[in-house]
């Protein structure tokens, strides 16, 4: 058991007890001491104990060791690497893992967040099982999800390292700028004079398209897929 995990259990309300003795006991065996850590570890042997007794030994555990409470967002960072790499390494199952990570979005309540990437995987198994198509990764399959998981997983990684920012998944690469860039979704301008005159007046509709709000390019490429999004990660900052 990691603080990493603990952190994240915390962090997302919920129950995070009976890991605090467990991480109290991995302390100990793997030769790390301190007062509340024995402390915290023998609760573990009384049977159902006090979960505000826990708390205060943890917390004591903590202080002794010299550690210290990440913020929300490092603390959940940390959690979804955490996820990650036991995905990677087969130690926890894909689907499982993936409900967990999703859990970090149902959470924050943010569509453009990048924990939604889970999310959206997570509602196309359901739509899988319940026999119909998958809606956001169209490649998805219930034969092929675990690879698909794992594959998300490897990405995943990378994303967070990277430190993208809050809205990444709402940006697009624009061939023009050669940047990551927001888009519109607006009228374009007639195709010549005659066609400008005709929408000025209202006798013709203008045709709508998304652009890139810098230039007006419409040569945008959106982040969708794994890909697109690691080519994405080279433009971060320009
Ligand atoms: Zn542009």
């Amino acid at each position: 058991m990691t603080l990493d995990e603990i952190w994240g259990l915390k962090f997302l309300g919920k129950s995070y007890h009976d890991e605090c003795i467990r991480w109290a006991e991995d302390q100990l065996c793997a030769g790390i001491d301190a007062p509340s850590v024995r402390n915290l570890a023998r609760l573990g042997v009384a049977g159902r104990p006090d979960r505000s007794k826990i708390e205060h030994f943890f917390v004591h555990a903590l202080q002794e060791l010299g550690e210290s409470r990440p913020d929300r967002d490092s603390g959940l960072r940390r959690y979804a690497l955490f996820l990650c790499h036991q995905i990677i390494d087969r130690r926890r199952d894909p689907e499982q893992a993936a409900n967990q990570l999703a859990d970090i979005n149902r959470y924050e309540c943010d569509n453009a967040s990048i924990y939604s990437l889970w999310h959206r995987v997570v509602e196309d198994i359901h739509l899988l099982y319940r026999g119909d198509y998958a809606y956001e990764n169209s490649d998805l399959t219930l034969k092929n999800k675990n690879s698909f998981i794992e594959k998300l997983a490897r990405h995943f990684i990378l994303l967070l390292n990277n430190n993208v920012p809050g809205d990444f998944l709402s940006l697009s690469v624009c061939k023009s700028c050669q940047k990551l860039v927001r888009t519109q979704y607006r009228p374009l301008s007639g195709e010549n004079p005659l066609q400008e005159l005709l929408i000025k007046v209202g006798l013709k509709q203008p045709k709508y398209a998304t652009v890139c709000a810098s230039c007006g390019s419409r040569d945008v490429t959106h982040l969708y897929s794994n890909e697109q999004r690691e080519n994405a990660l080279a433009l971060l900052g320009k």
